[in-house]
């Protein structure tokens, strides 16, 4: 194996998961949905798999979904992306990520990342040789959090780690592992830094859909200061709960989206062409996929309040989550001086219970790190099991 591999390990989702099916616990660690969908999609993509369309689409994707995508940001954002130059389809937001980053990262560029953070940038930013300046973001029950509030940066750091200098940053809001929703004064203030340096941002908006009242997305994009140096990605399978629809696309002006074009065609060309024609036709449909959006939300925030009192009785401190479909607790109070990779395979082997420990979405996680990650994508019985488990055994 290339050398440039030497710090990536095993997926820690892929090696949860398979922990999780081996004592048949439940898992609330890899987030995707333990339920369905929207069929309407079904429906749609079905009938593109039955219809002619068999051959390779565009490589920069077919011009109906890039249609719907520019209809769909424009009315979420105001901003307008002109399909023709300034979006591309790629295989899920993970190839996005993967190809934004090779398409802008140059070996010894570095690389701003807010920390926690997902973790395939550190894979894609070591693969192209890149180095990462962290910022961490603060968990509530540390001396430097907000106590009782959600993850906060802390600003002199923030200058700090800029001041090392940076090319391209990474920003994700709503924030995964965290359930931050940054607010529109931090992103004001982040957005002034990068165009300082003149950095390109690729802003993560994988969980735009998932944000809870009083919470408010605030796209990077929208503020005209620095729209011209954002590279916005989103994702299909997280906005239709489907994670195995692989379906993503990247906004950005047309100088970027070259870049971002150049790598997905040398990674994976194209993708699938009856998925994107049968979102394209749900999209379509806007007053359906309007309500849809709003449902599926609703239906999130009871199952984040759900999950929250479960764990508040099980003894754990959970931090306040805003947005996506994660929220991550301290089990200080339980368990205080056990790792967290330890007490993750403890509650699976213990309590059938499988969550990721939140040291896996660090470049180097910081010592005492009493952290978790709950995904609380799941059907309502799923959670009501999580209850039994945690609260009765
Ligand atoms: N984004 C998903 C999560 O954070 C995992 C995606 C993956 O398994 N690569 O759980």
């Amino acid at each position: 194996i290339a050398k440039r591999w030497n710090s990536t390990g095993k997926s820690i989702f892929s090696e949860m998961t398979a922990l999780s099916n081996l004592h048949n616990a439940v898992n609330l660690g890899q987030g995707f949905p333990d339920f369905y969908g929207p069929t309407a999609l079904l429906d749609a993509i079905s009938k593109e798999v039955l219809s002619c369309h068999n051959q390779y689409a565009p490589s920069h994707g077919e011009a109906a979904l890039r249609k719907e995508i520019s209809y769909f940001v424009e009315s979420t954002t105001g901003v307008i992306y002109d399909p023709e130059t300034e979006i591309t389809v790629t295989c899920g937001a993970s190839e996005a990520i993967f190809c934004a980053i090779n398409a802008f990262v140059n070996p010894g560029d570095r690389v701003l990342v807010f920390e926690p953070a997902f973790d395939i940038y550190y894979q894609a930013i070591a693969n192209a040789g890149g180095e990462v300046v962290p910022v961490r973001l603060h968990a509530p029950d540390t001396p430097v959090g907000v106590r009782g509030g959600g993850w906060s940066i802390d600003w002199s750091e923030f200058d700090a780690a800029c001041s090392q200098g940076f090319s391209v940053a990474i920003f994700n809001s709503p924030h995964n592992p965290t359930g931050k929703v940054f607010s529109e004064e931090e992103i004001d203030r982040i957005a002034s830094k990068i165009l300082k340096k003149n950095a390109i941002v690729l802003s993560d908006e994988v969980y735009e859909n998932m944000v809870y009242s009083p919470a408010r997305h605030v796209s990077l994009c929208t503020l005209p200061k620095i729209q011209h140096l954002v590279v916005r990605i989103s994702s299909a399978a997280k906005t239709f709960g489907f994670t195995g629809l692989k379906t993503g696309w990247v906004c950005a002006p047309a100088y970027l989206t070259d870049g971002v074009r150049l790598v997905h065609q040398a990674t994976v060309f194209c993708t699938s062409p009856y998925t994107q024609l049968g979102l394209a036709r749900v999209m379509e449909n806007k007053e359906w996929f309007q309500n849809y959006l709003l449902s599926q939300n609703e239906s999130y925030l009871k199952k984040r309040n759900f999950l929250k009192s479960i764990l508040e009785r099980a003894g754990f401190l959970v931090h306040n989550s805003e947005g996506t479909f994660f929220l991550t607790a301290s089990y200080e109070n339980l368990a205080g001086d056990i790792s967290d990779i330890i007490y993750t395979k403890q509650l699976v082997e213990t309590y059938k219970v499988t969550t990721i420990p939140l040291s896996a979405f660090y470049k180097q996680a910081p010592k005492s790190l009493p952290w978790i990650r709950f995904a609380f994508c799941k059907k309502e019985e799923t959670l009501q099991s999580v209850a039994d488990l945690l609260l009765n055994s």
